[in-house]
């Protein structure tokens, strides 16, 4: 039987933040995985991951945004490797719309720059976008993408140089509570933990079952297609682009290297009944939606597709994040639901992960992540 202070279980986007965080503080922890992150079999795949920070989903999740800058950039400088691309993040869409109306409340709420566009001008600014109509843009500078997979390596390198014991292809099948420790159950062995720390993405709906909140897994498909027109790349200062259109919310990525120009529909997707069920088969409708998006507001990119993955996103009933500590385990927590916008919070997550399994307690806001918002 093994023996730890902290077990993290999962170490994909989140799990390898907080056992970076719990090994480099010197904890005795042990971090386990069914695959091999980073990996193509949950949530964290796919070469890059928005980040922003007039966040429209709420205000509320500002200050863990400035938290997770610090963090990533700390990463950064620690590994010497460049995991955040600064290109700015373009947002279009109706003034009345999800995405306009919550941004603008946020960047009021939390004086944060940002630069605002008419239609006309966006089209100016930016050649290679037609606005839908009666719309407004509204650019981040301090904004971009994280390179996902070199993030995940980059933690778990870090874990493992300040001593952090890494078991992948090992899956957790069962966990228990004995009072003083948990109990893990894998293929091969026993481990008891003091604390225990549940980040299994999309497996979080059976890790997690105990929450008692309904969690929706979805299968979610993303493009690359050919740039022959040179338009939108990193090197021509195109921005990571959202817009929001009568036919659904659609991103993407400026083109960086040879594998084209990324591009995902936010909404929308496909419901699975557990994370086991996850192939890469394609979703022909939704691939139509992205090439009649393509076709309409982006008209210089090739239609040839280059590359496709698909991926999950954990989503709960109110698309806002669960954090914290287990009501019913002391002991225990956990971050889950990421409802499809957790990537960008990770190094944050980590770090309130270790607050929660070493101190008990966090001065980061996650209240309003409580999953008691539900009973
Ligand atoms: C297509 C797509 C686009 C996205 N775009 C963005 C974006 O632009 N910006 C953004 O911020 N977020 C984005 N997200 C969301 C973001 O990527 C996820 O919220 C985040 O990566 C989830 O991290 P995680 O650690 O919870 O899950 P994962 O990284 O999937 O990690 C969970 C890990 O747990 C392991 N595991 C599960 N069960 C067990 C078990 N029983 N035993 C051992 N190990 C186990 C899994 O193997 C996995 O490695 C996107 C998601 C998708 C799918």
């Amino acid at each position: 039987m093994l023996t730890c202070d902290v077990a993290v279980v999962g170490i994909g986007g989140v799990g390898s933040a907080a056992l970076a965080h719990l090994a480099q503080a010197g904890a005795d922890v042990i971090g386990l995985d069914r695959f091999s992150p980073p990996h193509i079999h949950g949530s964290s795949h796919g070469q890059t991951r928005v980040i922003r920070m007039a966040y429209f989903e709420h205000p509320d999740y500002v200050p863990l945004l400035r938290q997770a800058y610090r963090r990533w950039n700390d990463l950064q400088q620690a590994t010497g490797r460049q995991l955040y691309f600064p290109t700015g993040v373009l947002q279009v869409g109706p003034e009345q719309g999800e995405v306009i109306a919550g941004t603008l409340r946020s960047a009021q709420q939390h004086q944060l720059a940002i630069q605002q566009f008419s239609c006309e001008q966006i089209a100016e600014e930016f050649p290679g976008v037609v606005p839908p109509e009666d719309c407004i843009g509204i650019l981040e500078r301090d904004a971009g993408y994280l390179l996902v997979a070199d993030c995940i390596q980059a933690y778990l390198d870090q874990a493992q140089a300040h001593g952090a014991t890494i078991k992948t292809d090992t899956p957790v099948r069962a966990w228990k509570h004995l009072g003083e420790t948990f109990e893990l159950q894998t293929d091969g062995e026993v481990i008891h933990a003091k604390q225990l720390i549940i980040s299994g993405g999309a497996w979080a709906t059976q890790l997690l079952a105990d929450l008692n909140v309904p969690m929706t897994i979805l299968r979610k498909h993303l493009y690359w297609y050919a740039n022959e027109a040179s338009t939108y790349t990193r090197q021509a200062q195109f921005p990571v682009f959202l817009l929001e259109t009568s036919g659904g919310i659609y991103y993407g990525f400026p083109q960086f290297d040879n594998q084209g120009v990324k591009l995902a529909r936010h909404d929308g997707g496909q419901p699975i009944a557990s994370a086991d069920q996850q192939t890469q088969d394609e979703d022909p409708a939704d691939r139509q939606a992205v090439e009649t998006f393509t076709a309409g507001h982006l008209p210089l990119l090739s239609q040839k597709l280059l590359h496709r993955q698909a991926c999950l996103y954990t989503v709960t009933p109110d698309h806002h994040f669960l954090v914290g500590t287990h009501p019913q385990h002391d002991g225990l927590h956990f971050a889950a639901g990421l409802s499809g916008h957790g990537f960008k919070f990770a190094s944050a997550l980590g770090e309130i992960l270790y607050d929660l399994a070493t101190k008990g307690q966090t001065n980061s806001p996650i209240g309003f992540l409580s999953p008691r918002r539900f009973s």
